[in-house]
């Protein structure tokens, strides 16, 4: 084993063997029935194949980072690798296992000591994952991820009939990262070229290698159906939760307007917009349950556009961006705080009102107000102040 240190990509320097990865991402995608292939569809803010060359950069064992692309999605490739520092991709071949050849052969100038091979449709690497093919490697010259099957194995006829209950004691699902020393792999795969096996244990084993095993994860699914990505998409998503403030005072009038509903009053609110106290505390609660920033930065006081513009414009806006987040909003709780007007008897319209702006069941909403027992601004009866919290659950950046 090579003892001797050095500095990957990442700038971090660690002792050990160098290890280079790539990154398979050469299918052209037919199966998955999307303009583009499922390694380029977008998940959250970043397409597929983004997040497992964000997982090989950022981890520490890692020298160089290699995908290998299809030819025709050369310049896609280079937009989503935008910002990393990763060699330049590869063309991959007409199948899989060329597409591994290609990659090899493109490392074998400077080859690494150990090399990690990656399905590009298999976002979520977590970084203990790597650790435990890496610390495989140390071991034995081949390391494959396997989960256990869980659910009973049948095999089925041409005619979909069940012919045979198969037997699942032993039986494991392989993942990737599968991790090789490299000499040895590259050997195999030229040995073995023009063959069509599955993965690059195969490769090894029909080469006479031993391959060890080490526990993968069920979040390290492939994508390979549209219900893949919406279901890993539903997995990654976090639970935050956003505050919001605001204050109005009071100017000649006859109604404010508090959540969209027009409320008869002695006196409206002040305001450039619509001067909605409620609407602004929420959309700045939800702006800010996943880092969007305020009503202000959206909607600037000095654009005259916003001049007495209905609030609900902004609430939407917010929504819109939690939903290209591939965020939902779970739960919105608004406080209203001021002597008079009563809001109670218009708490269930305002309800209503913002579940239709936000798209979301009326239970999801919550208005309630109270007073300042006179003491304040609110309690001299100057103005409105409201607060809110917004509940989200959102994709990661
Ligand atoms: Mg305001």
């Amino acid at each position: 084993m090579v003892g001797k240190p050095h500095q990957g990509e990442n700038g971090v320097t660690s002792q050990g063997p160098t290890c280079d990865v790539i990154v398979v991402a050469a299918g052209s995608g037919q199966r998955f029935g999307a303009a583009l292939p499922k390694q380029y569809a977008p998940l959250g803010s970043r397409p597929v194949l983004r997040w497992s060359l964000d997982a090989f950069t950022q981890h520490p064992r890692i020298r160089h980072v290699l995908p290998v692309i299809h030819p025709d999605f050369t310049s896609t490739a280079q937009t989503l690798a935008a910002g990393l520092n990763i060699a330049a991709p590869v063309a991959g071949g007409a199948t899989r296992q060329q597409s591994v050849l290609n990659g090899l052969e493109a490392l074998s100038t400077n080859p690494p000591d150990w090399i990690l091979i990656h399905d590009g449709a298999r976002p979520a690497i977590a970084s203990t994952l790597i650790d435990r093919v890496l610390e495989g490697l140390a071991l034995g010259p081949a390391v494959v991820p396997v989960v256990p099957v869980a659910d009973t194995l049948k095999r089925i006829d041409a005619h979909a009939r069940i012919s045979e209950t198969v037997p699942r004691a032993n039986l494991v699902r392989a993942q990737t990262p599968q991790g090789f020393h490299f000499g040895k792999i590259l050997a195999a795969h030229r040995a073995l070229k023009g063959q069509e096996l599955t993965d690059d244990a195969a490769v090894f084993e029909k080469s006479g290698g031993t391959v060890l095993t080490v526990p993968g994860s069920e979040q390290n699914i492939k994508i390979t159906t549209p219900d893949d990505l919406w279901r890993m998409e539903q997995s990654l998503l976090e639970t935050r939760i956003g505050q919001g403030f605001d204050v109005h005072r009071f100017t000649d009038g006859d109604h404010v307007m508090l959540c969209g509903v027009a409320v008869p009053h002695t006196h409206k609110l002040l305001g450039h917009s619509d001067a909605d106290v409620a609407l602004h505390a929420a959309t700045d609660a939800i702006l800010g349950a996943f880092g969007a920033g305020d009503i202000g930065v959206h909607f600037p006081p000095t654009n005259a556009a916003y001049k007495d513009a209905a609030s609900e414009k902004f609430l939407v806006h917010a929504m819109e961006l939690l939903r290209k987040r591939g965020g939902q909003l779970t739960h919105l709780d608004i406080t209203i705080i001021c002597e008079r007007p009563k809001v109670a008897p218009h708490s269930a319209a305002m309800i209503a009102s913002i579940a239709r702006m936000a798209g979301v069941e009326p239970s999801r909403i919550s208005v309630k107000a109270t007073t300042t027992e006179g003491l304040g601004f609110t309690g001299r009866r100057e103005g409105i102040a409201a607060q809110a919290v917004a509940t989200v659950r959102v994709l990661p950046l």
